[in-house]
C-alpha cells in the first residue's frame, strides 16, 4: 500500500462513526491536481544537476491550499500526495480557511553549497509558475527548508510576476514579511496540546519524562517550552543518532551544542559546554522504545510500524512529524493503552501561524509577538477541545476523533455546494 493509500485509509474508521456524505470521501480520495517538474541546477563546479520536484493540490473546498515544501532524498509523489491530504485535514481541524497542498524536491540538501541551494529554491519556483499564488496555493517551510529559503522563493515569485507578493509563501524571515512567532509555532502548538492534556490528567511536570525524536525546528521548540515548564526531557535525537540522560537535559545547552557543531553527537566532544553534559548515546530506534511518559516523534514519517509498535512503552505519543505512525500500527498502540495526539492536531501550530502571516501580509498590518501567541493558544485550545469532545462522545481514539472533526467540517462545505441529496430526482428544484 502506498503512503497515500495508507493515509486515506485512516478516514474509514472516522467515517464509520457518523454519517458522512459518500461524496465527501470520494472527493478526498482524489488530489485535485499534481505537478511534477525537473529542476536544472548549475553546480558550483560548472556541471549541471537535474532534481525531481513535485507540488500536489489536494483539495480547496474550504479555501486556497496551504502546505510546506520539503527537500529530502526520499521525496516522491505518493509521499507528497499523502502530505497534501494531511494538510486538507489539518486545516479543517484547526478551522482555518484553507485547503491542503504540499511540495517537495528529491535532494540531499546538506550536500549542496549555499549558492546551489539558492539556485535550486529559485529554480523550483520558476517551474511551479502559476501553480502557486496567494489566492490559490501558499507554500511554507518543511523538512530541510527554512525561512531563508522561503525568502528566496518569495523573491523569485515576485520577480516572475512583476509585483511584490509576500502573501505567496509563509515562514519568511521577519524583514521580508514574516510573522513574529512563526519560528517556534509548530512546537508551541504541540506544547499547548500537551499542557491541556496534562491539566486534564493531573500530570506533575517534574515527574513527567519526555523523549523527542528529531531535534530540528519542531523538536527543539517543543523541548525548549516543555523544559521551561518543568518537564524532564530525557532523550533527544537527530538524523545521526541521539543522547539519553534519565535526569533530564538542559535544552538550551543541547541547542547550543547542536548549533555549534550541527551534530548532537558533539555532546561527547571534549571541551567547552560538551564536558558539562553527561549522557549516553542512543539510537533513533531505541529512543522510540524508551519507557517515558511522552514520546514526541518530530522527524520523519513511518518511524512506528508493525515492526516496533508492540515495543513502544510511552504513555502518550505526540506527533509533531507528519505520519510518524503507520496506519496498521495504530491499533497496536491504542490496544496497549497509548494516547495519541495525532499530527493533524498536534503539529497544527505551524499552519495556524502561517495563516496569521498570510493575513498580516494581505492586511499590511503586523501583530506583536504577544498577539500571535495569544491567538495561537486560543486556536490550538479550541482544536484540542474539539477533538477531545469527539473522543468522549464516540469513545474513540484521538486520531479517529481528529479525522471525524476534519470530515465533518469538509463535509459541511461539500454539502453547501450540493450533493446527490440535493440534485437527485428533482427533489430540490429551487435553491
Ligand atoms: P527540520 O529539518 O527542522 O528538523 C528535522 C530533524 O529531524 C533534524 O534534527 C534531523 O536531523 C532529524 N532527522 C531527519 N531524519 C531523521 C531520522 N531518520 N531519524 C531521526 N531524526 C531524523 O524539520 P522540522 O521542520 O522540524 O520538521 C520535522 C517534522 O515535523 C516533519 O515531519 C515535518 O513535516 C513536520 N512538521 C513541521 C512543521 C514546521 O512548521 N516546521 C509543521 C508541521 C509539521
Amino acid at each position: 500500500m502506498s503512503i497515500f493509500d495508507d493515509a486515506i485509509h485512516r478516514l474509514d474508521a472516522a467515517a464509520s462513526l457518523v454519517e458522512i456524505s459518500p461524496e465527501t470521501l470520494q472527493r478526498l480520495r482524489h488530489p485535485k491536481a499534481v505537478l511534477r517538474v525537473a529542476i536544472p541546477v548549475r553546480r558550483d563546479d560548472g556541471t549541471l544537476s537535474i532534481f525531481d520536484g513535485y507540488r500536489v493540490h489536494h483539495n480547496d473546498i474550504r479555501g486556497p491550499m496551504k502546505g510546506g515544501i520539503r527537500f529530502h532524498p526520499s521525496v516522491n509523489l505518493a509521499e507528497v500526495q499523502a502530505l497534501a491530504f494531511w494538510m486538507t485535514c489539518k486545516c479543517a481541524v484547526a478551522d482555518i480557511p484553507y485547503g491542503g497542498a504540499k511540495g517537495g524536491v528529491s535532494v540531499d540538501a546538506k550536500s549542496l553549497s549555499p549558492m546551489e541551494l539558492e539556485r535550486l529554491s529559485r529554480g523550483f519556483i520558476d517551474r511551479l509558475g502559476t501553480f502557486i499564488g496567494p489566492d490559490t496555493d501558499i507554500p511554507a517551510p518543511d523538512l530541510y527548508t527554512n525561512s531563508r529559503i522561503m525568502g528566496w522563493m518569495m523573491d523569485e515569485y515576485s520577480l516572475l510576476h512583476g509585483q511584490h507578493t509576500p502573501a505567496v509563501i509563509t515562514g519568511k524571515p521577519i524583514p521580508l514579511g514574516g510573522s513574529l512567532g512563526r519560528d517556534d509555532a509548530t512546537g508551541r502548538g504541540a506544547f499547548h496540546c500537551i499542557q491541556r492534556l496534562a491539566a486534564r490528567e493531573n500530570w506533575t511536570p517534574a515527574d513527567t519524562t519526555v523523549a523527542v525524536q528529531g531535534f530540528g525546528n519542531g523538536g527543539q521548540a517543543v523541548a525548549k517550552l516543555l523544559h521551561a515548564a518543568g518537564y524532564r526531557i530525557v532523550a533527544v535525537s537527530d538524523s545521526r543518532g541521539g543522547v539519553h540522560r534519565p535526569e533530564g537535559f538542559d535544552i538550551a545547552s543541547l541547542i547550543h551544542i547542536k548549533e555549534g557543531s550541527g551534530d548532537l553527537r558533539a555532546v561527547y566532544c571534549h571541551g567547552s559546554v560538551c564536558e558539562s553534559v553527561d549522557a549516553h548515546r542512543i539510537t533513533n530506534e531505541a529512543l522510540l522504545e524508551l519507557d517515558v511518559d511522552v514520546l514526541i516523534p518530530a522527524a520523519i514519517e513511518n518511524v512506528i510500524t508493525t515492526q516496533n509498535a508492540d515495543r513502544i512503552r510511552a504513555r502518550t505519543v505526540v506527533e509533531i512529524a507528519n505520519g510518524p505512525v503507520a496506519a496498521d500500527a495504530d491499533a497496536t498502540l491504542t490496544q496497549n493503552g497509548i494516547t495519541i495526539l495525532p499530527d493533524i492536531l498536534a503539529n497544527a501550530g505551524g499552519v495556524i501561524v502561517s495563516y496569521f502571516e498570510w493575513v498580516q501580509n494581505r492586511a499590511g498590518l503586523y501583530w506583536t509577538l504577544d498577539e500571535v501567541h495569544r491567538r495561537l493558544e486560543e486556536r490550538m485550545t479550541r482544536a484540542f477541545d474539539g477533538v477531545l469532545d469527539l473522543m468522549n462522545k464516540h469513545a474513540c481514539d484521538g486520531r479517529t476523533a481528529a479525522y471525524l472533526l476534519a470530515l465533518t467540517r469538509i463535509g459541511e462545505a461539500v454539502e453547501a455546494q450540493g450533493t446527490r441529496a440535493y440534485f437527485a430526482n428533482g427533489q430540490h428544484p429551487h435553491p
